[in-house]
C-alpha cells in the first residue's frame, strides 16, 4: 500500500496542528455557508464541513435558503456578513440554481474572507504569485504532493479539467511551484496523447474510469480529484484498480483529496481570522 496517497491521514495531522493553533486564539475563528436549495451532494458536504469545523474549534454559521430564493436576498446577506467583524470566513455552496448569478454572488464577499478563494481579486493574486487565499481543492492538492515529497519543479503536470474550482487555479499553484503545466478539457482532441506525458496527473472532471491503464505513464503520480456518485457509492476519476500497479503514487477515492479540501478550507479560515487581527 505504499502507493497509496492517503489524504485522510495527513489532513488529520494538519488537523490536529490547527486545532492546537485555534486553542491559543482569544476567540474561535468562524465560518458561515450559504446554501441555496436541496442539492444532494452539497447538503453532504456541507454536514461534512459543520462536523469537521467544530471539531477543531471553528465557529460554523449555516445560512439555507429555498430553491427560489431572490438573488438580491444573498447578496444583501452576504454585504451584511462582509461588515460584520465576527466573521472571519464566507463560502457559497456551489453550484447555485440556474436563475442566481454565481459569478455576481461569488465577487461580493469580501476577498479578505473568501475562503474559497474564487473572487476575481484572489484569482489575480494567485496569477501574480501574491499572497491571498486560494481555492481549498486546489490547495489540498499540492499540499498532498509535498506531504509525500513529490518533486514539483521541472516535473511535466497535465491537469484534466479547467474548472474555476479546481482546474484553473490549478494551472498557477503549479506555475508557482515551477512544473511545466498542460491543461486538458472537454474539447481536447486524443486526451490520452496528453496524459501519457504526465510526471504528475490531475484529474478533476466528474466522469467514472475516465483514466484507464493505457493513458498513464509508467511511475507517473495520480491525483485523482473526481467525485462520482453511483448506487451510493463513490468513485473517482480514475480506474484505480486498473492503474494501480503502473503508477508510482495514486490517491484513492474517497479518502484522497476530498479530507484536504475540508482541511484546506479550515487553514483559509485561521488565515484569514489572522490577517484580520494583524491589521488592527
Ligand atoms: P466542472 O464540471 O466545473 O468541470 C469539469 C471539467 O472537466 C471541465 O473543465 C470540462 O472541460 C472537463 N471535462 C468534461 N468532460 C471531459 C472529458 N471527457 N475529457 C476531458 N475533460 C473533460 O467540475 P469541477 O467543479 O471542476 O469538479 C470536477 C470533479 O471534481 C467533480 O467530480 C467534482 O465532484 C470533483 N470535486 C471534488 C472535490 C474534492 O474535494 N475531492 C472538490 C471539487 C470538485
Amino acid at each position: 500500500m505504499d502507493k497509496l496517497i492517503n489524504g485522510k491521514e495527513v489532513s488529520k495531522k494538519i488537523r490536529e496542528e490547527l486545532k492546537k493553533e485555534i486553542e491559543s486564539f482569544p476567540r474561535k475563528p468562524s465560518l458561515v455557508v450559504i446554501q441555496v436549495g436541496n442539492d444532494s451532494a452539497s447538503e453532504i458536504y456541507v454536514k461534512n464541513k459543520e462536523k469537521a469545523a467544530l471539531e477543531i474549534g471553528i465557529d460554523f454559521k449555516h445560512i439555507k435558503y429555498e430553491e427560489n430564493v431572490k438573488e438580491e436576498e444573498i447578496i444583501n446577506k452576504i454585504k451584511e456578513l462582509n461588515d460584520n467583524d465576527d466573521i472571519d470566513g464566507i463560502l457559497v455552496q456551489l453550484p447555485l440554481p440556474k436563475h442566481l448569478n454565481e459569478t455576481k454572488i461569488i465577487n461580493t464577499i469580501d476577498p479578505n474572507k473568501d475562503v474559497d478563494g474564487l473572487t476575481i481579486t484572489n484569482m489575480g493574486k494567485l496569477m501574480n504569485k501574491m499572497d491571498g487565499l486560494v481555492s481549498c481543492t486546489p490547495l489540498g492538492v499540492i499540499e498532498l504532493l509535498k506531504a509525500y515529497n513529490v518533486e514539483i519543479k521541472g516535473k511535466h503536470v497535465i491537469i484534466v479539467g479547467r474548472s474555476n474550482l479546481v482546474g484553473k487555479p490549478l494551472i498557477h499553484l503549479f506555475l508557482n511551484n515551477d512544473a511545466t503545466v498542460t491543461v486538458c478539457h472537454s474539447k481536447t482532441e486524443n486526451l490520452s496523447e496528453y496524459t501519457k506525458q504526465a510526471d504528475i496527473l490531475v484529474v478533476a472532471v466528474g466522469k467514472k474510469n475516465l483514466i484507464t491503464r493505457d493513458m498513464v505513464k509508467k511511475d507517473a503520480v495520480v491525483i485523482d480529484v473526481g467525485i462520482n456518485r453511483e448506487d451510493g457509492k463513490i468513485y473517482g476519476d480514475v480506474y484505480y484498480l486498473d492503474v494501480f500497479d503502473k503508477v508510482s503514487l495514486i490517491t484513492p477515492v474517497p479518502g484522497g483529496v476530498g479530507p484536504m479540501t475540508v482541511t484546506m478550507l479550515f487553514k483559509n479560515v485561521i488565515k484569514s481570522y489572522k490577517n484580520k487581527i494583524t491589521s488592527k
